[in-house]
């Protein structure tokens, strides 16, 4: 993976306060030292985090991403809500969509759509995740949810190149358990064909740590990694990085 900017998605789901982000100093760091390498480190922190953090990363490469956002661009009554709009205005450059957490709480593949292009048209990044329950490998239906998953969530959306897609087994989310690399091979191949033209980026999600990075990095069809539990922790975050980028 060394040819190409890799990409390190940290989803700190719901984790972190303030006091959190000191943590970090190690990971600026990082980045400051490693500042020649091809990779890129986006940090997707608890919406209430978002200000404080880009802040915090301002003269540094280090970028940041929302978790999720409600579909509507406009302003409206929709208490406990943010839209793409308030999370741009903050200093998210990036949100993610279609979590498998949050398809769980109801976001299907049509909502998921009308996020996506919201958070478009506010000038955000997608990270758009996709992947199947341990059923549905289990019955052989990888390839139609993931098709499924791809044909709703994307619909008119015709410009790929502000798309990142994160395949996300839902098996595999904090689980302790990566898919085999074949497998893992044959799932991204099977998601790249479903472009006709440029295939956005491609991530790999689910329960990577510094243990099992080996596996998987050498992989040269992802682009990188959404990683969940072992971002919260920056020597293990670190770990993964160097392992792969060098
Ligand atoms: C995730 O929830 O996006 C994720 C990848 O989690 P974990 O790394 O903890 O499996």
């Amino acid at each position: 993976m060394t040819n190409k900017y890799v990409y390190f998605i940290a989803n700190w789901k719901m984790f972190g306060d303030l006091k959190t982000l000191n943590s970090l100093d190690k990971v600026i760091k990082f980045s400051k030292d490693n500042k020649k390498k091809k990779f890129k480190i986006i940090y997707c922190p608890p919406s209430t985090l978002i200000r404080p953090l880009s802040k915090r990363l301002k003269k540094t490469k280090i970028e940041v991403g929302a978790q999720n956002c409600h579909e509507s661009d406009k302003f409206g009554p929709f208490t406990g809500q943010i839209n793409s709009q308030m999370l741009k205005n903050v200093g998210a450059k990036y949100i993610i969509l279609g979590h498998s957490e949050n398809r769980l709480k109801g976001d299907d593949n049509k909502k998921i759509n009308l996020k996506i292009k919201s958070a478009l048209k506010a000038g955000l990044k997608v990270i758009f995740c996709i992947g199947e329950t341990l059923r549905e490998k289990r019955n052989k239906k990888t390839k139609q949810i993931l098709s499924k998953q791809i044909q709703v969530g994307l619909k008119s959306v015709n410009n790929n190149s502000k798309i990142i897609i994160a395949y996300e087994p839902i098996w595999s989310i904090g689980s302790g358990i990566i898919p085999k690399p074949n497998d893992l091979i044959k799932s991204i191949s099977f998601i790249k064909s479903k472009f006709v033209k440029k295939s956005p980026k491609i991530l790999y999600g689910g329960s990577v740590n510094p243990n099992n990075i080996d596996q998987i990095k050498n992989i040269n069809t992802i682009d990188g990694f959404l990683i969940g539990g072992a971002s919260q922790d920056p020597k293990k975050f670190i770990d993964i990085i160097k392992k792969t980028i060098n």
